[in-house]
Order: C-alpha cells, then structure tokens, then sequence
C-alpha cells in the first residue's frame, strides 16, 4: 500500500497552500486550497496546475485565512469541502466582502471528533493561530498517518491547546507537514496578554484617542484591544465588518461583542451600502443599537479601528488626526512598506506613533520544540521562505519541489 503525498503549492512560500494526499485506490484528500498572497484582487484561475480537477476529491480547509481557502469557487462544484463550524461562518463573511460568493455550502466538523471521508479518517484538533477556528489534521490512510500543523502559534489566547497536544502528541506518526512561516525571520512572538499591557499602557499615556489599524479577523487582537480599553477606562470602535465577524462566532463564547460595555460599532457609510446592497439593512439597524456615527470620534479619547478603507468615510464626518492621538499599526510591520494613507494620516498630525504587534504564527524556538514533540519519522517543510537555511533542530526533513509525488 503506498499514500502518495503532493504539495501542489507551498515548499516554498507562504499562502496559496495546496496539498493532495492519494490512496492507493486512488482516493483523494485535498488540504487547503489556498489563494496566493500575491495573486492580484481580480485575478482568477489560481489554482496549483498540477491539481487534477477531473475525478473526485474531498478538499479540508484548516482555518479561515484566504490563503488557505481563498480558491474554493475554482473547485469543481461536487467536491465536497469540510471545515470547522466557525471557519464556515467566517470564510463565507469573507467571500461575500471580497465580491467572490461561494458557489457552495461548507460541511464543517467538531475539534478531536475524528470522521472519515473515503479511504482518509481524520481527526482535527483546535490549535492556536491569529485566524480564528484553526486546526491541525491528523489524516490516517493505507497504514499511514500523517499530522498536518495548519497555521498556528505557541503565544496566543489558545496556546494551551498547543501545549496539550506537545504533552501526548498522536503517537507514531509517519509524516509532519509543518508550517515554517517565521523561520529566519524576525517577528515579534510575545505573548497576547504582553501585547494587551503595551496597548494598556499606550492607552494610559494617550491623551486623546489612540487609533489602530487590525485585521476583523484577528479575534484574539479584537479581544487583547477590548480588554484594554476596558483596563484604561476607554471604549474599543470597531467597524461594521469587525462587528458582524464577532456577531457570527460569539454565540456560546465570553468574546465581547456589539452590546457589550465599552463596544461600539462606528457606522460608516461605505460599509453602511455595502451591507444596504446584500439585503443586509436588518443588520445595519440591529448594529445601530450599539452604534456611533463617525463624526462622534471628534472629542473622544476611544481607541478606534482605523484602516484605509474606513478613512475616507472618517474625514468626511470631519474626523480630524491631533498631536494629542496615537496611532498603533497592529499588523506585520512588513505591510508598511507600501504606502499607508492612515499611517500618513496620523503623522502629519504629528500623532504619536507605535508598531504593537505579535505575530500569528509560531516562533523558530517554537516550531523546533514541537517538530521535536510530534517526533514523527519525516517532516515535510510548507508555507515557508527559509527552510532551505534554516533545517538545524528539525529531524528527518524531506525537501519537496512544489508538485512533486512522495510515496511514503
Ligand atoms: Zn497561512
Ligand atoms: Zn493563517
């Protein structure tokens, strides 16, 4: 019995993940079908060539980042795609806002409830990650098993379930495919409740009103910012897509959402038709209860969701940048090397300004502890630019060309 192993894209760089497992009856798995990070807004037909779409195929999505689901509409329409519960909600949210609707329905599984698809059992297992809803795969087929790491950190609100898994990893496992995002980089791994006292004590020395520019999808950042508004007497903004993500996965969770104290959503007019023209005015209204028109900021000392998307529509209601703000970009500082109107925005207000940000993914130290965890016989490197350099501390490294077969 031979599993072949595929990675259509991903041995060397990050996003537009793409892997196949194949039985040898000639069932497939496909993990992830991701859109590159540097595929044009409107470009089409991205998939990996060497992805067969004649045939059959179950396809598994490990977390709502784009670049791991962001190809799902140029699927043949049978295949059938698994995702978990809240990845379903978010991934669809964000389709919508991207103008590329699904053309199907996501089936979704519970975290550590194995299930089997054809020849594949797969179990998945909650992990930590800056997307919300992320998982590692455990993938059993033809006597082989396989862990497939998904995205994921060791510094988050979640990094319990990380460590759990490092206390009593699947035992014999044949293959890690693990994601080296961060190696030979160096972004910053401090721990989310450390990010949340930066912004408590930036918060605490900003007399007027600290902005800062986040992704929506960033539950654990939204959470981390909430909190210190709360902890310096403040009320977190955010805007109406930021509200329907935390409207869509806060149901039988404590994350704050719209209604909270110190939560409002600011309702601008772009997202305000955007909405208007999904039929969404429902929404609008319901969000409105908890809403505050961009023309409040004047005068308050909120801590702000700001993006370039929303500036626009602040400078129409008058919102003016003062010496007296802050202004934090909580990203990847490497996004600020294009122009960055917010950014721009703040300055020449002679804001003061601060780059406050941990990193999604698992730090180099990380990543070895768990490879060295999982103690499985290969590794096979994805989602990375340096593992050609950086190979000292993992065992068994099997260096893969994107579309190649392994048998294992
Ligand atoms: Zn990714
Ligand atoms: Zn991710």
């Amino acid at each position: 019995m031979t599993l072949t192993l595929t990675v259509h894209r991903g041995t060397n760089e990050i996003g537009g993940s793409c892997i196949e497992l194949r039985s040898t009856s000639g069932e497939r798995l496909i993990l992830d079908v991701g859109r590159p990070l540097d595929a044009a807004s409107d470009a089409e037909n991205l998939l990996p060539a060497t992805l067969d779409r004649t045939g059959t195929a179950t396809v598994v999505i490990c977390h709502p980042h784009q670049d791991h689901w962001g190809l799902v509409h140029e699927l043949p329409g049978s295949w059938p795609v698994i995702t978990g519960q809240a990845s379903a909600k978010l991934i669809e949210i964000t389709a919508r806002l991207a103008r590329r609707p699904l053309n199907r329905t996501l089936n979704t599984w519970s975290s550590r409830e194995a299930f089997e698809r054809s020849d594949f059992r797969i179990t998945p297992f909650l992990t930590d990650h800056s997307g919300f809803d992320a998982y590692m795969l455990l993938i059993e087929a033809d006597g082989q098993r396989v862990l497939y790491s998904g995205d994921f950190r060791m510094h988050g609100r979640k990094s319990v379930l990380v460590e759990r898994m490092m206390r009593s990893p699947p035992a014999d496992l044949d293959v890690l495919i693990l994601e080296g995002t961060n190696l030979g980089t160096d972004k910053p791994t401090i721990s989310e409740t450390d990010l949340e006292d930066q912004f408590v004590a930036l918060a605490k020395k900003t007399p007027g009103r600290l902005f800062v520019c986040w992704s929506g999808q960033n539950i654990d950042r939204t959470v981390s910012l909430y909190r210190a508004a709360k902890r310096s007497g403040r009320t977190l903004v955010i805007d109406l897509y930021t509200a329907e993500v935390m409207e869509a996965i806060a149901d039988g969770t404590r994350l704050p959402r719209p209604g909270f104290d110190n939560l409002k959503v600011v309702l601008t007019s772009g997202l305000r038709r955007h909405y208007a023209e999904l039929g969404r005015v429902d929404f609008i209204d319901n969000m409105a209860k908890h809403g505050l028109s961009a023309r409040a900021l004047e005068g308050s000392n909120h801590i702000v969701m700001l993006r370039d998307g929303l500036l626009k529509d602040y400078k129409a209601k008058g919102v003016t940048p003062a010496a007296s703000d802050a202004f934090s970009y909580s990203m990847w500082k490497g996004y600020l090397d294009k122009p960055n109107k917010s950014l721009e925005w703040l300055k020449s207000a002679g804001a003061h300004l601060e780059h406050l940000h941990t990193s999604g993914h698992a730090s180099g130290a990380d990543l070895r502890a768990f490879a060295s965890a999982m103690n499985a016989k290969v590794i096979v490197p994805v989602h990375g630019q340096n593992w050609d350099k950086e190979q000292f501390g993992f065992a068994g490294i099997k260096r893969l060309n994107d579309g190649e077969d392994y048998h294992l």
